[in-house]
Parts: structure tokens; C-alpha cells; sequence
């Protein structure tokens, strides 16, 4: 069969976004070469470059550039050079959250992943986590208390301010996420939890109902359980492996997907995938693939940023919106041997010495 051409955007951002991107798409080359891959990337400007060069956080050009492309590798943005700015031109709100809704990227997969060898990094006791953390988190991304209308700050007739904000959620929406969860559970232990919190809030009655009624009918091969998130927050802090994958609407996934990466040690680890409703030329989930982190500022051109999420979103994205499992896999592993061996940059280093971004993608690649 021909491999498929990777038509993605790249969308580097600010800080050590651009160094983390270079060094990813280095290891990509290399993969590649490897495999008889074609790739096929443009790069355009976001969040605060897009500001400084365009005078927007999300140019039109950027836009149509990522319209183009099958998928979009994105960096990190945002900065103490535009703190300043109001919260609306704020690089993250007015980057990532338009082409989120554009997109209508509603899927977001947050695998929670310490390997054994960096127990250290996690704030949990060791005791509780011999075998470093494995769980993955499924967050609905466009819908729920974030977008639900009316969204609004009034003064009342009596010159009181009244905020309100609106939890709303749709059957379709549910189903929606709950297929993407059905999806990852059965890629690994068919162990499914679905968080809400039923016991108060109409939106998470019909969650709970639709996940109950919908897994009975499309998924009865999966072990399906219910938690309310209360105590998913505290029983990821005492237990994380007691999960596999857990799916959850979006402020409950916010939460507790943040929770999740503190557990898992650092940030320069974590990767993650926002996955669209549409698909893309490949008819394959058209996705957003970024670190878990920001753009670290305070070890921004120093060349020591730990360049391991950049390059296992690059792994989120060949597997999701390019269907390359293997590559993937393959690609996974690499970034594993690589850390566990023994190569480390100072994030996950532990007082051991440790090495900058560039040399810990030389050994990725090494490992390959
Ligand atoms: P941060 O995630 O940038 O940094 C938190 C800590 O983790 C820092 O000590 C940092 O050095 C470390 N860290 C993060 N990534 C690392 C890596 N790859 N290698 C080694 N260490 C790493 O969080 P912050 O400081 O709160 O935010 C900085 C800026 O990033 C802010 O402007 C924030 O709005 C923005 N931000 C952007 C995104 C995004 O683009 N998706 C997400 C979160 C924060």
C-alpha cells in the first residue's frame, strides 16, 4: 500500500515552542527516512508571534494554513510579553480557543504517562505508584459550562451583579465524546469510568443515562464504570492506576486532567490530542496534537527544554490522523528507552546530570 503523504501544519507558537518544535520535527525527518514517509509541513504563526507579526493570535494566513492541512502540530503560546494585553487577546484564549470552535475540536485525549524509572518526579509516594502511572484522560472539549449561553454579568433591578454561566449538554454530544472513549478504551484494558457528578447536576444525569444506555448497546465488551468527580479527583491522587481510561464532560476534564499531570511528574512528559468533528483528506479524524505544558518561559532560550512532549504529540498524531499505528508505537518506545536509559534533561533529572533539548532528540533518534 502507498504511505500517505502527512499534510500538517506546524504551528510552533512562543518561547520554547519553536525550540521543542525544531527538535520534533528533527526526530520526525528521521522517521521518515526510516519508513518511506512523505512528509509534507507548513509552518505559520500563532499566539504571541502572531501578535507581534500580524497583530492577531491567530492570523487569518495561520488559519487558512491549518484549513489545508490534514492535522495541525501545534507548540505552546502565551508569555510575559503579552501579559499586558486584555483577556480577550490573551495568546492562549484568542489562539487556542477560535480553533478549537473552528475545528470543532471536541475530543481531547490526555494520556496520563510516568514510566517507572521517573516515579521520582510524581509528588505521590512510590509505594503507590511502583510502576509509574499509565491512565488516559478523555476531556469533551467544546461543550458544557465553557460554551453553554447565556454567558453573562448583569446588575439587577436592585443594583446587585449577577454572573451566570451555563452547563448544557446534548445526547449527541455525549455519544459523540463517549465514541472516542469506547475507541481508546478497546486499543488497551477495555477498563472504561465515566466521571460526573449525577447525584446534582441535571447535565450529568443524562450523561450518566446516555453512557449507561449507549456502552450497553455498542460496547457491552468493555468494563464500564461511574464515578462522581469529587471523588475521581481524590481517588487519582490516592490510586491512578486503579484507572485505565476515563471520560468526562469539560470543566470536570479540565480539572482533573491538570490533577492528572501533576501526578504524573513533569510537564515536559505529557503530551496531548484534540480531536475534530470533521475528517481530514485521509478520512481520518482531523486533530490538533500539542504539549501538555506551556511555553516555559523561565527556561526559554537556554536550549534545556525538555523536548519529549512535542515528540510524542508528533506520536498522538501519526497514530490519530494519520492511521500509523506502528510508526507511532514505534516512535513511543524510542522516547521511552531513550528517558529510561538514562538520558535526561533537567526537568527529569533528579540531580543526576542531564542533557539540553537537542541531545535528548539525538537520543530519540538513537533509539529509533
Ligand atoms: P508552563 O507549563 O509553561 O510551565 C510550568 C513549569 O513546567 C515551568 O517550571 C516550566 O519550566 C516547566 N516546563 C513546562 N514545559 C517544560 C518542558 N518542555 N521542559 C522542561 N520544563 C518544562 O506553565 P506556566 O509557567 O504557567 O505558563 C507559561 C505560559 O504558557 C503562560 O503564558 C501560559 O498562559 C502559557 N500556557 C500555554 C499553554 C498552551 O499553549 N496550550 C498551556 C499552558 C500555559
Amino acid at each position: 500500500m502507498p504511505k500517505p503523504i502527512l499534510k500538517f501544519a506546524v504551528l510552533a507558537g512562543d518561547y520554547i515552542g519553536p525550540e521543542v518544535m525544531a527538535e520534533a520535527l528533527r526526530v520526525l525527518d528521521h522517521v521518515a527516512r526510516l519508513e518511506g514517509l512523505v512528509l509534507s509541513h507548513q509552518a505559520a504563526d500563532v499566539g504571541g508571534a502572531g501578535i507581534d507579526r500580524h497583530g492577531q493570535a491567530l492570523p487569518e494566513s495561520t488559519l487558512r494554513v491549518c484549513e489545508q492541512a490534514d492535522a495541525i502540530l501545534f507548540g505552546s503560546v502565551g508569555g510575559p510579553k503579552w501579559e499586558k494585553l486584555p483577556p480577550k487577546e490573551q495568546p492562549e484564549r484568542a489562539a487556542l480557543l477560535p480553533l478549537r470552535r473552528h475545528f470543532t475540536l471536541f475530543a481531547n485525549i490526555r494520556p496520563g504517562l510516568l514510566y517507572r524509572e521517573l516515579t521520582d518526579a510524581s509528588p505521590l509516594k512510590s509505594e503507590r505508584i511502583p510502576d509509574g502511572i499509565d491512565i488516559v484522560c478523555i476531556r469533551e472539549l467544546t461543550g458544557g459550562l465553557y460554551f453553554g449561553k447565556p454567558k453573562e454579568t448583569t446588575t439587577l433591578p436592585d443594583g446587585d451583579v449577577q454572573a451566570v454561566d451555563t452547563m448544557v449538554y446534548k445526547k449527541s454530544e455525549i455519544e459523540r465524546i463517549l465514541q472516542v472513549a469506547i475507541t481508546t478504551a478497546r486499543a488497551r484494558k477495555r477498563k472504561l469510568c465515566s466521571v460526573d457528578k449525577a447525584n446534582v447536576l441535571e447535565t450529568s444525569v443524562l450523561w450518566r443515562k446516555t453512557v449507561t444506555d449507549y456502552c450497553a448497546a455498542h460496547a457491552p465488551d468493555l468494563a464500564l464504570s461511574h464515578m462522581y468527580v469529587d471523588n475521581a479527583a481524590m481517588q487519582l491522587a490516592r490510586d491512578p492506576n486503579q484507572f485505565d481510561v476515563f471520560v468526562t464532560e469539560n470543566m470536570f476534564g479540565d480539572i482533573l486532567s491538570d490533577e492528572m499531570a501533576v501526578i504524573c511528574g513533569s510537564l515536559g512528559m505529557l503530551s496531548s490530542a484534540s480531536l475534530g468533528a470533521g475528517k481530514n483528506s485521509l478520512g481520518l479524524p482531523f486533530g490538533l496534537y500539542e504539549p501538555a505544558g506551556g511555553t516555559a518561559p523561565d527556561i526559554a532560550g537556554k536550549g534545556i527544554a525538555n523536548p519529549c512532549a512535542q515528540i510524542l504529540s508528533v506520536a498522538l498524531m501519526l497514530r490519530h490522523s494519520f492511521g500509523l499505528e506502528t510508526t507511532a508505537t514505534r516512535l513511543e518506545a524510542a522516547v521511552k528507552k531513550a528517558v529510561t536509559s538514562g538520558t535526561r534533561t533537567g526537568d527529569i533529572a533528579f540531580g543526576r546530570p542531564s542533557v539540553g533539548t537537542r541531545a535528548m532528540a539525538d537520543a530519540v533518534i538513537a533509539n529509533l
